[in-house]
């Protein structure tokens, strides 16, 4: 068992460090040595703004699954 909520991953294949999901979700991610996006803690942040971040992030680099469905979860268009 976990008591993680959701698990976030940021592609750095894809990620160019502008740093829009930080502004979406500024608990859950910050930029990494390399100027690429972390997703640090993503529980912290409400399931609104993480998919806000994976909404507003022009790569599409970020996914986010939540832990207890395994489901991928999308933002409403
Ligand atoms: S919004 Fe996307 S491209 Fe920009 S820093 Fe975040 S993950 Fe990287």
């Amino acid at each position: 068992m976990t008591d993680r909520k959701y698990l976030v991953t940021v592609d750095h294949e894809l990620c160019v460090g502008n740093a829009t999901c930080l502004r979406a979700a500024p608990r859950a991610f910050e930029l990494n040595e390399g100027g690429q996006s972390e997703a640090v803690a993503p529980d912290t942040e409400t399931r609104e703004n993480l998919l806000e971040a994976v909404l507003l992030c022009p790569m599409n680099a970020i996914s986010v699954t939540e832990v207890e469905t395994g489901q991928r979860l999308e933002p409403e268009a």
